[in-house]
């Protein structure tokens, strides 16, 4: 239960890193090689949301409004899908979110940027150090995918609402990714930092982006 005690945000991928050192390795997610997120001014972003059968159904609305407003795009929310026999991991009776991010990308729909999955399952990934690690959630970096697991952020959740500041804030972190965000340095309270494994950090954040956030989402979205 050693696993149980820290958790990571999130863990995000540089696809330029991957491709160069590990595109064989099967083990590990490959963003999508033709998926280039610069769009031009007149563009719009799109995101689908996939929910995963089981997960709370208000979700998807939550979420629906949330990303469209905060990320000025359009959203949309496509039919629920039962969690992918192969994502199972056996060992640790969860889904591992590295193969749920291949799965959505697959179901990413024609016409659409990004694919966000909802699910109430526990989610993990290898990091670093951990074989098998407990997430809130996982993006590619640069996209077209990303996951979040509402399954860690209820945990000490005073109510309703502050469970889904938390499934909120990590869904837009998430997307922040797939947009091209890394984590943030420059701010304690930006939405992009890196919270190191606790849901305090989650917590202190604010659903916003700080400047220098801002700064850098602007010119990913006007170069081409
Ligand atoms: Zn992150
Ligand atoms: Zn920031």
């Amino acid at each position: 239960m050693v696993h149980f005690s820290k958790h990571l945000i999130c863990v995000f991928f540089i696809f330029a890193l991957l491709t160069s050192a590990c595109h064989n390795n099967d083990n590990l997610p490959q963003g999508n090689s033709s998926f280039n997120f610069s769009i031009g001014l007149d563009n719009k972003i799109k995101v689908a949301i996939l929910p995963f059968s089981g997960v709370d159904p208000t979700y998807s609305k939550l979420l629906k409004s949330e990303i469209e407003k905060f990320y000025s795009c359009e959203v949309t929310i496509l039919k629920e899908h039962p969690l992918p026999s192969f994502a199972f991991y056996q060992p640790r009776n969860r889904y591992k979110a590295d193969s749920l991010l291949k799965y959505l990308k697959l179901s990413l729909p024609k016409d659409y940027n990004l694919i966000i999955g909802i699910t109430g399952t526990d989610i993990s990934t290898k990091d670093d150090i951990h074989e098998d690690w407990g997430v809130f959630g996982l993006g590619f970096m640069g996209g077209p995918s990303c996951i979040i697991s509402d399954f860690r952020l209820k945990k000490s959740a005073i109510d309703k609402k502050h469970l889904q500041q938390r499934i909120i804030k990590v869904a837009l972190h998430e997307l922040g990714h797939t947009l091209g965000l890394p984590h943030c340095t420059s701010s304690n309270k930006c939405l992009m930092k890196d919270a190191n494994g606790t849901i305090k950090s989650v917590d202190e954040e604010e659903k916003q982006l700080c400047e220098s956030c801002k700064i850098k989402l602007a010119s990913f979205r006007t170069i081409k």
